[in-house]
């Protein structure tokens, strides 16, 4: 008795290792809904508090927070040069986004290149089973960090990055993305909408469909096993594990244009 209990002890005691998602077991067969791909979701929304020309100016007049040194020079990549089968879907770019303003002043999405290449390399695991990558957002300039918290009323901050200290986006080292399906083009339905602030979000969320939660998971699996992190709280957000060696960086999407 005694040393089943000092066994159990050690089960539960055992330090917990951040497992790399596993890949999922076979593709379930839609069984209601499913038939509706990317479809039906309302965009989540905040009030934005100022007007959007207004927060640009004055944040594009501000300064980010200084960077050591020590960091590694960024080198950024245009993410549609890698594979034709990565798409864009910007939604910072339009109106349809949860302020409900435009924000980038163009439709493009750049990353580091070592987490590029991850990335091209993740699209590599996805597509025997029928799937390219949508991207909703990549590299973010720091002003953009700065606009979404200015417009952001105090009791939802808790969505946005905090500019004081910056954001994975603002180093080109985080990506917010879907699945679609490369025979119809169409996006997949997962069990919530990007930026959709609830526990549908949730990584661990129970609910959805059986092919929603399946491809929430293939889509964790191939970008873990290429060095990402899922965040917990949003299945569209991935972190590679490289981010604090990159600086927080404000360059416009019209300056990388021109390198
Ligand atoms: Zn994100």
């Amino acid at each position: 008795m005694r040393i089943a209990l000092l066994a159990l002890a050690a089960v539960v005691l055992a330090p917990v290792a951040r497992a790399q998602a596993p890949l999922p077991g076979p593709k379930p067969t839609p069984v209601y809904e499913d038939t509706a791909a990317g479809a039906g979701y309302a965009t989540f929304h905040i009030r934005a508090v100022r007007p959007v020309e207004e927060l640009r100016r004055e944040a594009l007049a501000a300064s980010p927070p200084p960077q050591p040194d020590s960091l590694l020079a960024p080198d950024l990549v245009d993410l549609t040069t890698l594979d034709p089968a990565i798409r864009l879907e910007i939604r910072y770019a339009t109106t349809n986004n949860f302020m409900g303003a435009a924000l980038y002043t163009s439709a493009r999405a750049f990353m580091q290149r070592p987490a590029a290449e991850a990335l091209r390399r993740a699209l590599e695991r996805l597509r025997p089973y029928g799937y390219g990558l949508l991207i909703h957002d990549a590299y973010r300039p720091w002003y953009v960090t700065r606009m979404f918290w200015d417009a952001t009323p105090d009791s939802q901050r808790t969505f946005v990055a905090n500019p004081a200290r910056g954001s994975r986006h603002n180093r080109g080292c985080a990506v917010d993305l879907s699945l679609y399906d490369l025979a119809t083009g169409a996006p997949v339905r997962m069990p919530s909408g990007y930026d959709e602030f609830s526990p549908r979000a949730y990584v661990a969320y129970v609910g959805g469909t059986a092919l929603q939660r399946w491809q929430r998971e293939l889509l964790r699996w191939a970008m873990e096993a290429e060095g990402f992190v899922v965040n917990s709280t949003e299945w569209w957000h991935f972190d590679f594990r490289d981010w604090a060696r990159y600086p927080v960086l404000n360059l416009r999407f019209e300056d990388l244009a021109r390198l």
